[in-house]
């Protein structure tokens, strides 16, 4: 923390982590201190923080920075996304690349954890102005990465315009054209089933772990939160499995629709339009908008967090688990605070952090990087599928991880446990480095 200071979320992450390591460390103590092994996962391999100018609308030059955290590339290139996002600063862009570290890992995939972006906020600007934002970025960040050495993708404030940008001012200012970034268009060496992996994936995982505990999902009530990427396919994956989502929301307001969520529209909305969910009760009439927070607040047997970090607070566990819900699964990065997430395991609600519920989305972004290496596309339902058993497998490597030191069923331990030991045991093969 000294070294630190003001790096709320990133200390967050590694208290998380490091304390349900416990067993592990303790089991390992005398290794890991003469390793230095928890002093070295914690301190990323390198931080890039950079300059971005660029020109508005209105011929004024904005600056907002850029970052780039490289933390661990024990098992593969550096890999985790960008977030374009005004409350972006150093501390978020760590705890999200500490935790990508141990989701990749989880994976089973040969990919290493990283995390960038910028302070720039994409609401409200102009075509243009998104291209001039992400060629000055990519200008700088171009130096740094590679389809070998440091693999960026999409993430909050980043989709795929975004990353078509950034992908043609690569190809300029490198000359290269290889898979550098992930969740390209599918004219460019794009794969299908990215754009829904991360949703697809999180149902895929939920979907196991209640199976697993002797529960159906068909016909579960849902509620997720968040309108972007995830949610939205997170909510069709849940309605082709039988359960009805009744909430999705943004940062300004929710919408509850007690008749389950009209796909369509919420696509047409967020995806064609670019538009608010303020727009939803235009096509159901019989929905309701509330500004501000409340998801957590309705009736629902599974939460599905996937909007950001820190949106699912104690007060929320308590309603979720007043109102009877048996599952959270986080869709988000870090959605559920600290003692929300210890109240809600206390009340036995079964729980799966993030780094392993949506680590499907970068687990198709390196089957993406598999098919540009091959220079092939594979088929939509291939990757669906390969994406299905890892979520399966990884719910099962964390189980059994759980299992293995006497915390069966806290999969937030399973998950950590899992992660970090495929992570130290190549770091400690490849020396001190
Ligand atoms: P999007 O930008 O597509 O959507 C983000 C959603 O969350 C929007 O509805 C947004 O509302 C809402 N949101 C953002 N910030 C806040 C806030 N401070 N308070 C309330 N709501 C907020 O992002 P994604 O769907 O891609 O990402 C969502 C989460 O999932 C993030 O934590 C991301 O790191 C994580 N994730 C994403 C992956 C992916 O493949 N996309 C992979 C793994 C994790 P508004 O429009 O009002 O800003």
């Amino acid at each position: 923390v000294a070294k630190d200071p003001g790096q709320q979320e990133f200390h967050q992450a590694v208290k998380e982590v490091l304390d349900s390591l416990r067993p592990v460390i303790e089991e390992n103590e005398e290794k890991y201190r003469r390793d230095a092994i928890l002093e070295r996962i914690v301190e990323p391999d390198r931080q890039l923080m950079f300059r971005v100018p660029w020109v508005d609308d209105k011929g004024q030059v904005q600056v907002n920075r850029g970052y780039r955290v490289q933390f661990n590339n024990s098992i593969g290139p550096y890999k985790g996304g960008l977030r374009l996002h005004p409350s972006v600063n150093l501390g978020i862009i760590k705890f999200l690349g500490f935790e990508q570290i141990f989701k990749n890992s989880l994976t089973g995939l040969p990919i290493g954890g990283g995390k960038g972006g910028s302070d720039f906020n994409p609401k409200g600007k102009s075509d243009r102005e998104i291209m001039a934002f992400c060629q000055s970025f990519m200008t700088e960040l171009c130096k740094y990465i590679g389809a070998d050495t440091d693999v960026p993708a999409g993430d909050i404030g980043t989709g795929a315009r975004e990353i078509g940008y950034m992908f043609g001012q690569y190809k300029k200012v490198r000359g290269l054209y290889e898979g550098v970034l992930t969740g390209k268009g599918l004219s460019y060496g794009g794969s299908l089933a990215r754009t829904e992996a991360t949703g697809y994936g999180l149902l895929y995982l939920t979907d196991e772990m209640l199976k697993c505990n002797g529960i159906e999902i068909k016909d579960k009530v849902v509620a997720v939160s968040g309108s972007g990427n995830v949610a939205i396919y997170a909510t069709q994956k849940a309605q082709e499995l039988g359960a009805k989502v009744v909430t999705v929301s943004d940062s300004a307001g929710w919408v509850y629709d007690p008749d389950g969520i009209d796909l369509a529209a919420l696509k047409e909305i967020k995806e064609v339009k670019r538009a608010r969910l303020t727009e939803y009760k235009n096509y159901r009439p019989n929905s309701e908008y509330h500004e501000g927070r409340g998801v957590w607040t309705v009736k629902c047997d599974i939460a599905l967090p996937c909007a950001t970090q820190n949106e699912l607070l104690l007060e929320d566990a308590k309603a979720l688990v007043a109102n009877g819900c048996i599952a959270v699964a986080e869709g988000a990065n870090m959605p559920t605070t600290l003692d929300a997430t210890e109240y809600l395991q206390a009340n036995k609600v079964l729980f799966a952090p993030g780094k392993a519920a949506n680590a499907g989305g970068v687990a198709t972004s390196a089957l993406e990087m598999s098919q540009n290496s091959e220079r092939l596309s594979w088929t939509f339902e291939e990757v669906d599928s390969k994406l299905k058993n890892i979520m399966v497998n990884i719910f099962h490597n964390l189980d059994d991880a759980a299992k293995r030191y006497n915390a069966e069923g806290n999969y937030v331990v399973g998950a950590n446990i899992a992660g970090f030991e495929k992570v130290v045991d190549a770091m400690t093969a490849q020396g001190v480095c």
